[in-house]
């Protein structure tokens, strides 16, 4: 299945703007609108029959979606390159854990990076070892050393680059290569880079998955998840999502849809202007080490610089000394910066971030409290000063 947004040659701007848009689904109209379903009614027991998990693109019942929801799916698979099927959920989450669900089993062994997004972590903790999994957590660095992890029960590792609050970068390829020798699934969370900056699946991963809460949707107005999988992996991805009985309402999956045609415009603009204030804030007295996969000090900046097209509007920086407190007033003195969780939305947040509370294996050394910002579509100017503000009033 593909609909008028693949092809060779065409660039991912163009993807984005054409991709899920088959006319079948949409009769011509240019944002794919919102069909509403439980109930679909047959004309006879044969056609009903004839419809019976037939698949995306044949009108069943509601749980299996319709023209809305394909569309999306069929959008993001176009943007994967070599991916077979996208398949949608309710949150980023809801996403990480069936794909999860889809590859292991009783007595199978997860390795997870250390540096991974914290519900991810507990899902692992809560659920997998639960059922008999085990949960092995690795450095973000580990690179093709991860060959020394795998036992004989490892069935599969999750990969998250760059990494949660942290922005350490994976080697993917390496670990990917590891991984297909020895027969292993690899999951990528991609939320950060998007296709659009990372094409996972071309790279080698098995499974991606996007909180397309973020990037996206864009807008910070609808939780959903997805993940794309490559063609061995798809029947299974599918056959967990559609038991689980996972599916997302229409309207959320038309405005995420509606999001995603202007993911190359907005991601350039989160870009310029986050390296605009974090060049700036790796400048300032007040500021210690910035955490930033396009820097140099970023540890795995060079897996970025090969692997990646460009980089996102999160970041973090450490202050230099102080204590909570004084990371809480700076924070609350902010005017152009929201204090609230998620990101990839069009507005500025900032968030106190504590990441070696959650870790095992790859904690880190500190110079002061840490900060993490989403870099909105504001002018980057009026944030910046906003920064500058903040920092002059900061004690130690
Ligand atoms: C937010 C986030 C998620 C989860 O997405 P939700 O839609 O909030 O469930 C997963 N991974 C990363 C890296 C995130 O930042």
């Amino acid at each position: 299945m593909s609909g008028n947004g693949e092809g060779p040659g065409k660039k991912p701007d163009t993807r984005i703007v054409q991709a899920g848009r088959r006319k079948e689904w949409t009769a011509g109209i240019v944002n794919p609108p919102v069909w509403r379903a439980s109930t679909i009614l047959f004309d006879n027991i044969a056609a009903m029959r004839a419809a019976d998990h037939a698949g995306d693109g044949v009108l069943d019942y509601g749980r299996f979606g319709t023209p809305t929801q394909w569309s999306l799916a069929e959008a993001l698979t176009e943007l994967e390159p070599g991916a077979a099927g996208t398949r949608l959920f309710s949150s980023g989450v809801a996403a990480i854990s069936v794909a999860l669900l889809s590859v292991l089993k009783p007595g199978d062994e997860l390795l997870i990076v250390d540096s991974a997004y914290g519900p991810t972590r507990r899902f692992c903790q809560k659920i997998l070892a639960r059922q008999g999994i085990r949960i092995t957590y690795y450095d973000p660095l580990i690179g093709s050393g991860i060959e020394q992890l795998i036992g004989e029960n490892t069935r599969a590792i999750l990969l998250e680059s760059p990494g949660s609050l942290t922005f350490e970068v994976q080697d993917i390829p390496a670990i990917c290569a590891v991984a297909k020798a020895r027969g292993i699934t690899t999951l990528l969370d991609n939320s950060w880079a998007t296709p659009i900056f990372f094409p996972a699946i071309a790279a080698g991963v098995d499974l991606t998955i996007l909180a397309c809460t973020k990037y996206i949707a864009g807008h910070s107005d609808l939780m959903l998840g997805s993940v794309t999988a490559a063609p061995d992996h798809w029947d299974a991805l599918s056959e967990t999502s559609l038991a689980l009985g996972q599916y997302v309402g229409p309207d959320d999956a038309w405005l995420a849809a509606r999001g995603l045609r202007t993911l190359g415009v907005r991601l350039r603009q989160h870009q310029a202007s986050a390296l605009q204030i974090a060049s700036w804030l790796a400048e300032q007295p007040q500021v210690g080490r910035v955490l930033h996969p396009a820097f140099p000090n970023c540890p795995g900046h060079e897996f970025w610089a090969r692997d990646f097209s460009g980089s996102s509007g999160l970041f973090s920086f450490e202050l230099k000394g102080g204590d909570d407190a004084a990371r809480s007033r700076l924070i609350e003195g902010l005017t152009n910066f929201g204090i609230g969780y998620s990101w990839g939305g069009f507005e500025s947040l900032v968030l106190p971030v504590d990441p070696n509370r959650g870790r095992t294996v790859a904690k880190r050394e500190q110079e002061g409290p840490m900060v993490r910002l989403n870099i909105g579509l504001e002018d980057p100017d009026d944030l910046i000063a906003d920064l500058e503000r903040g920092l002059a009033s900061y004690k130690s």
